[in-house]
């Protein structure tokens, strides 16, 4: 992807794209929230997201976060997407909206004593059990939901995955299917703690997938804001 293209085009395609997906999976494209991922990208870039109409941003390390924070203008709604060490939260549970990567009651019980207000996080689910990813099993991730109600600054917003690496349309439309399953299952419980009702999965070469599928929140770096690294 071409870093140099216009995020406001890169945005018009992408725009373009949610609605067909929307249109194939029978869904209300206002339900589809961007994410503009800028780890990849300058303070600069990133701004150019905020001019285009994005209102809100992912980093996926306290620095990155910070930094950027620190230069923007305008008040983007800030998601934290990568995997967060317990240590960390302290500097940064201040300047997010949304955590996506909740995977352990450490990291809870440190969220929860860090907070002034409520956390909004998605609970990070590793649906295609490859070794190599962060989050929890799907059975996991279920009996760790119930465990939450002993941290009430926590709210479970969603569920959050990261398809695997594959060109594999199946494969991604079963990891995001099941990741729908296990949200509707929690839903069903009714726990004021955890509505669950939104779900974070896509990224720039399934997102539309992620959509037919019922992706609520979209996570779009490369796509949207190219890769100056
Ligand atoms: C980097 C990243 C993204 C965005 O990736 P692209 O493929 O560039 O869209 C989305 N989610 C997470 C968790 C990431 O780390």
């Amino acid at each position: 992807m071409d870093s140099h293209q216009s995020v406001l085009k890169n945005l018009e395609i992408i725009r373009t794209n949610i609605l067909e997906a929307c249109k194939k999976g029978n869904r209300n494209p206002d339900e589809v929230k961007v994410i503009g991922v800028t780890k990849y990208v300058s303070t600069k870039r990133a701004s150019e997201a905020l001019t285009a109409g994005i209102t809100h941003l992912g980093e996926n390390r306290e620095e990155g976060l910070l930094a950027k924070q620190e230069e923007l203008h305008g008040e983007p709604i800030w998601h934290f997407i990568g995997s967060l060490q317990s240590k960390k939260v302290k500097k940064i549970i201040k300047n997010v909206d949304y955590i996506h990567s909740l995977d352990r009651e450490s990291l809870a019980k440190e969220l929860h004593k860090r907070a002034e207000h409520i956390i909004k996080c998605f609970v990070q689910v590793n649906v295609s059990q490859e070794e190599s990813k962060h989050g929890l099993l799907k059975e996991e991730a279920l009996n760790f939901i119930k465990k939450l109600e002993k941290y009430p600054n926590i709210k479970v917003v969603g569920l959050m995955t990261m398809a695997p690496y594959t060109d594999d349309e199946e494969v991604l439309r079963f990891t995001f299917r099941e990741l729908r399953v296990l949200k509707e299952k929690i839903q069903a419980w009714n726990l004021p703690y955890a509505p669950c009702t939104e779900l974070s999965m896509g990224m720039s070469n399934d997102y539309m997938i992620a959509i037919e599928e019922g992706a609520t929140f979209i996570r779009i770096g490369s796509a949207l804001v190219g890769n100056e690294q």
